[in-house]
């Protein structure tokens, strides 16, 4: 059975490989999501203990026109069912970015479709959005991601307010950072959160960058350094590093986040990214909210990560705007959600 005749919502393919996943999806504008398919890297990495940009490209060279082949089969529906193509066009490895980049290109040609160039940040601050219907602009999104950490006020689509940035590492980041230095495997997050539930928060004392300063940013790169002493010193148990490590990142995410709420009358909370895959964060985030009389949304686990049913939601809000892109929008390293942001003190400044 082929998709529908005479419906009024519209088709997008996502498409995303902007890291270390390649993922496609087919989302309607209605938050139907027909079918998605994402495929990791991790085995690829393992090794090296982190991505490694050129084996990640080649990798979404493999993998992303079959898993294109798949979501379209697995939905029944054709190129010609498709009302856009949504790809991501950025920030992200470059030689990644380019792979969905010019494959929704050319599938944008060959049916004569439009291409929405998405984001990637943009599909994280809206998946919420496909997650609950009852989420309405304004909110204050923390988006904390393997590349990001960031406290934003998202007005509307493609209107964003940065109020905070890391100065240094992304939450995520330090996640996989920390799990490297504790001997656990690639990727560090799920590792660590693991790891820290056999573990006390409160046996090894880290420091909490930033935390109860009248800075607005984050920074993580101390409590990194402080992670690899107190791994080094062969003093505590892994588990109490991990717990201890999870806790303070929570501590930091928590201050800063209570900070920018005091300067944000948007009625609700929400958090988006790998990082809000983490149980322990969802809670403090969600009991902060509660604290501070705000409504919070978080999206289930699976569109924390990154996977290609955002990048195809956040092209349905654009379509619904009329905002596509022409076939030469150019593939970006760096692209900020709000460009008239300062740039941060610090050595890693993050978009
Ligand atoms: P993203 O960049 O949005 O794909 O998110 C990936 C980042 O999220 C990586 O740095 C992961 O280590 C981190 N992450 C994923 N799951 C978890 C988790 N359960 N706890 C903490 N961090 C996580
Ligand atoms: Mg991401």
């Amino acid at each position: 059975m082929g998709w529908g005749k005479g419906r009024v919502m519209a088709l997008i393919l996502g498409l995303e490989s902007s890291c270390d996943d390649s993922a496609a999806a087919l989302v309607t504008s209605e938050r139907v999501i027909l079918a998605q398919a994402v495929i990791g890297q991790d085995d690829a990495h393992r090794p090296f203990g982190g991505i490694v940009p050129e084996i990640a490209a080649r990798a979404h060279v493999e993998m992303l026109p079959g898993l294109i082949r798949r979501v379209m089969d697995e939905a029944g529906v054709v190129p010609a069912d498709l009302d856009a193509i949504a790809a991501t066009a950025g920030p992200g490895l470059i030689g990644g970015v380019m792979v969905a980049l010019l494959a929704g290109k050319g599938l944008a040609l060959a049916t004569g479709k439009p291409l929405i160039a998405v984001n990637h940040l943009e599909g994280h601050a809206l998946s919420p959005r496909l997650a609950d219907p009852n989420l309405a602009f304004p909110y204050l999104l923390l988006l904390a991601s393997g590349g990001h950490c960031q406290l934003l006020e998202a007005r509307g689509v493609g209107d964003y307010r940065r109020l905070a940035t890391t100065i240094d590492d992304a939450a995520g980041e330090a996640f996989d950072k920390s799990a490297k230095l504790l001997g656990l495997p690639y990727p560090g997050g799920p590792a660590v959160e693991q790891l820290a539930l056999e573990g006390d928060p409160r046996a090894v004392p880290l420091p909490r960058p930033l935390v109860g300063t009248s800075e607005p940013h984050f920074s993580f790169a101390g409590l990194k350094s402080a992670v690899q002493r107190a791994a080094a010193s062969g003093v505590h148990k892994p588990a109490d590093i991990a717990a201890s490590f999870q806790q303070a990142v929570i501590d930091c995410l928590v201050d800063r986040t209570a900070r920018a709420l005091a300067t944000s009358n948007a009625p609700t909370l929400v958090v988006a990214g790998g990082v809000a895959a983490n149980g322990a964060v969802r809670s403090a985030l969600a009991e902060l909210a509660q604290q501070k009389r705000r409504a919070f949304s978080v999206p289930p686990g699976w569109l924390c990560t990154d996977n290609a049913a955002m990048i195809g939601w956040a092209g349905a809000e654009r379509f619904a705007l009329g905002l596509t892109d022409p076939l030469d929008a150019p593939a970006r390293a760096r692209w900020p959600l709000d460009a008239s942001a300062d740039k941060v003190r610090g050595a890693g400044v993050k978009a």
